[in-house]
């Protein structure tokens, strides 16, 4: 798999980009596997699934769960194309792949479904037509691995380096002990920063391992199955995450052939460091406000407006923010800027955004 890189952008699945991934989008090109539909969400969008291989080892992947996080369901794409071409790489596996478990959530690019409920919040209830498929599937399949795929926000970092990819195996039971099914997601993922040093030094983060029994990772890994958590994450200006996509995909890629071989490193999965809300997406230092200085930070917040993503700046935080990195960092120190608005945390900054020429996003 190491041509991985090289042939990635030239795979069919390149088709499908930018950030407001549906199912519309992606139909036609499930319909080119071996795919079914299995469910309906509660606006009775059908929810697909793809089936790959027929090797002993079971792998239930899904993407989406949260619909405005779509990073991973086209890098899910990306690997399936080149699985099909490379198919001596699925001899060991039977993988079944949902790759938009929330599809109205996906439609109006949002996190929840349509009832407004988070599905990695709802193991225990499984009170969504959702998050009852996916645990049905999960007792009906018997996975050996469970593939856990998210999107996180832009303010996650890795000490002072912006976070590109996260991971967990999330904890079985309050008291976090390495449970044998830990043991061994730790392992995969150990596997996989391995081979991501090589390539994006400082760049890979763990999640926080907090118990949380209505997180999916948490119950499933409770139920004694191995499950890795996925997270993509921002890079300076690839607000479109086509280089995390690209990473992204090689990972899960990584965590196949770890598990084919077994080539478990649980001791390097302790030794990737947590990640910390340490980044916000435009830094502005400096700035004179009357008789005062002060640090700004704008967080853009992600609109969806005509078929595309917009991201639209909002004040985050302001004062002195030091410790506080920018993907993008502006000092206009000297620059005697005056406002006719005020400016307050929470209001919009396209006016802020507009006077600073900064770059208008949308993908
Ligand atoms: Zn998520």
């Amino acid at each position: 798999m190491n041509d991985y890189l090289a042939i990635q952008p030239k795979l069919g699945s390149h088709k499908i980009q930018g950030r407001y991934v549906t199912h519309t989008l992606i139909e036609s090109f499930v319909k080119l596997f071996s795919s079914i539909t299995i469910g309906t969400s509660v606006e009775s969008r059908p929810i697909q699934m793809i089936e790959m291989g027929t090797g002993p080892i079971n792998i239930l992947i899904w993407s989406q769960m949260h619909g405005n996080e779509s990073t991973a369901t086209k890098a899910l794409l990306d690997v399936l194309c080149y699985l099909e071409q490379n198919p001596s790489l699925l001899a060991s596996f039977t993988l079944k792949l949902i790759p938009i478990l929330n599809p109205d959530g996906a439609a109006a690019y949002t996190r929840v479904n349509a009832n407004e409920i988070d599905l990695n919040r709802d193991a225990i209830n499984q009170s969504q037509p959702e998050s009852k498929l996916l645990v049905d599937l999960y007792h009906e399949f018997k996975p050996h691995y469970c593939f856990n795929l998210h999107d996180q926000r832009t303010l996650f970092g890795v000490n002072d380096t912006p976070c590109m990819l996260s991971f967990l195996s999330p904890a079985a039971d309050v008291s976090k002990k390495r449970t044998v099914a830990r043991e061994k997601a730790m392992g995969v993922i150990g596997y996989i920063q391995n081979a991501l040093q090589e390539h994006i030094p400082n760049q890979v983060g763990r999640y926080d391992d907090t118990f949380n029994p209505n997180c999916m990772g948490d119950f499933f890994t409770q139920q004694g199955t191995p499950t890795l958590l996925f997270e993509a994450g921002q890079v300076g200006q690839d607000y479109g995450r086509i280089e995390t996509r690209k990473w992204y995909g090689f990972s899960i890629l990584k965590a196949l052939e770890c598990v084919s071989h077994k080539l478990y490193m649980p001791t390097i999965y302790q030794e990737i460091p947590e990640v910390a809300k340490s980044f916000v997406d435009v830094l502005i230092k400096n700035l004179n406000v009357g008789q005062t200085t002060t640090d700004i930070a704008l967080q853009y917040a992600e609109v969806l407006k005509n078929g595309e993503i917009h991201f639209v700046p909002i004040i985050h935080k302001m004062g002195e923010l030091a410790g506080l990195n920018g993907h993008k960092t502006i000092d206009v120190s000297g620059e005697n800027m005056r406002f006719s608005k005020e400016i307050t945390v929470g209001s919009s900054a396209v006016w802020l955004s507009d006077l600073l020429n900064l770059t208008q996003y949308s993908h």
